[in-house]
């Protein structure tokens, strides 16, 4: 079975916003079995909208439509696919009535244009939209499934499993095909070393291997196929363990992990406590553990000491220390880290000080020039880097492999390697 991607919107075509529902419908309808024969983006304009159709039409067995279907006059993906096919609109009273309720209830204004919501192509099929006030609408036309949602990427999220693919599923029947996917998450390789270790993988039939760089992880994400899911399973967890095997300690978690939130489980479970003292990330890894639900449960406390002055006030790095070594050293970087973990009377102190660029740096300490401390029960240690990104990116990769050091302490990787 082969689906088509309409994605609509002058938005999308101007740059102003990425087309993200193309990329996650086609992941959505690959993870189903089902082949994407293209995507297309046009913008809010009634002939391309007619064409792309015609033009995917014959290339697919069922086409999925998203966006412009807003209530303002340059939404016309309903008019457009109504005249492509000949058809007339009518208004759905029920619908209708639900949508001015709903605004009655949020206390909304009702305005007329909004109706435009509530019209329908004769004969479609509506799909129930459970968090917008769009719904969408599925045809069938010379044996072609086309159906139409919202351009909201939240209210697509939705919309697609719970409405759109059981459709799909109920025409086309089911594949017959077990799949399953995993995704194998590795930080501190390079994308070329990963490849090269998994180069002597023996990956056998009804595999599939991808290698995805999602800045700073790299992530190796594998298919599996067959009949069962006796058979699926096995050849998964062949390739899993070989994967493992060969990246070792570069490997922190699988599918939805976040480094954070491996982190945050081992210090929940293991009943500790975690102290934070940043500088150059300015609370980007207070950001990242806060973002875990339950985080109260070990993060102790979380400083930004920017100047030299909050580094002194805050965690008692003594002035002559930064005046002789620099705000950015590892003496200051180990001081902050035992500082904050003493003050804080938390198990674990973690602390980094750096020049993120792209100004601030000296000839003994260029730009990109980071210090990341971490203490603990056993005594203290302090990673010296460089990097050579931008801003942005300096920050992260600081914060990431703060985050990094604290998993191999608590695992017990040697944090020194
Ligand atoms: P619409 O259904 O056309 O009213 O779209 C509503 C909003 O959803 C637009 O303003 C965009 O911000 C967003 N949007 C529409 N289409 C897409 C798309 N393909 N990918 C990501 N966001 C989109
Ligand atoms: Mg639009």
């Amino acid at each position: 079975m082969k689906i088509g991607i309409l994605a609509i919107g002058d938005e999308l075509i101007s740059g102003m916003t990425q087309d993200t529902n193309s990329s996650f419908m086609a992941r959505e309808l690959s993870a189903e079995g089902w082949q994407i024969s293209g995507i297309l983006i046009v913008g809010d304009d009634g002939q391309l909208i007619e064409k792309g159709l015609a033009h995917l039409m014959g290339i697919s067995d069922a086409i999925i439509v998203t966006g412009g279907l807003g209530p303002t006059s340059d939404d016309m993906t309903t008019e457009s696919i109504a005249k492509a096919f000949g058809l007339t609109l009518y208004t759905d009273e029920a619908i209708l009535s639900r949508m001015k309720e709903g605004f009655r209830a949020f206390g909304l204004p009702w305005a007329d244009t909004n109706t435009k919501q509530a019209r329908f192509p004769e004969g479609a099929v509506i799909i129930d939209n459970p968090v917008g006030t769009a719904c969408g609408f599925s045809l069938e036309r010379g044996g072609v499934i086309i159906a139409v949602i919202p351009g909201v990427p939240r209210e697509v999220h939705r919309m697609l499993p719970e409405g759109v693919v059981p459709l799909l599923r109920k025409t086309f029947g089911e594949t017959g095909e077990t799949r399953r996917r995993r995704t194998i998450k590795s930080f501190g390789l390079t994308e070329a070393e990963v490849a090269k270790r998994l180069s002597d993988l023996d990956i056998g039939p009804g595999i599939e291997i991808g290698f995805y760089p999602r800045f700073p992880e790299n992530h190796i994400v594998v298919t599996a196929r067959g009949g069962s899911e006796k058979e699926v399973d096995e050849r998964l967890g062949r390739i899993e363990e070989g994967i493992v095997e060969r990246l070792g300690k570069y490997v922190f978690g699988y599918d939805d992990d976040t480094m954070e939130g491996i982190v945050a489980s081992i210090l929940t479970k293991r009943n500790m406590t975690l102290a934070v003292a940043e500088s150059c990330t300015g609370g980007l890894i207070t950001d990242r553990i806060t973002n875990v639900p339950g985080s109260s449960a070990f993060l102790e406390r979380g400083v930004v000491v920017y100047s030299n002055r909050a580094k002194t006030e805050l965690l008692g790095v003594p002035p002559e220390v930064i005046e002789t070594e620099g705000a950015v050293s590892e003496t200051t970087a180990l001081l902050m880290a035992t500082g904050v973990r003493d003050l804080a009377k938390a198990d674990v102190g973690l602390a980094v000080t750096g020049i993120a660029g792209p100004t601030g740096g000296t000839e003994g300490k260029p730009v990109g020039t980071v210090f990341i401390a971490l203490a603990n029960d056993t005594g203290s240690f302090c990673r010296e880097l460089h990097f050579r990104w931008d801003r942005r990116r300096n920050k992260e990769m600081t914060a990431q492999i703060a985050l990094e050091l604290l998993r191999r302490s608590l695992v017990g990787i040697d944090i020194h390697g």
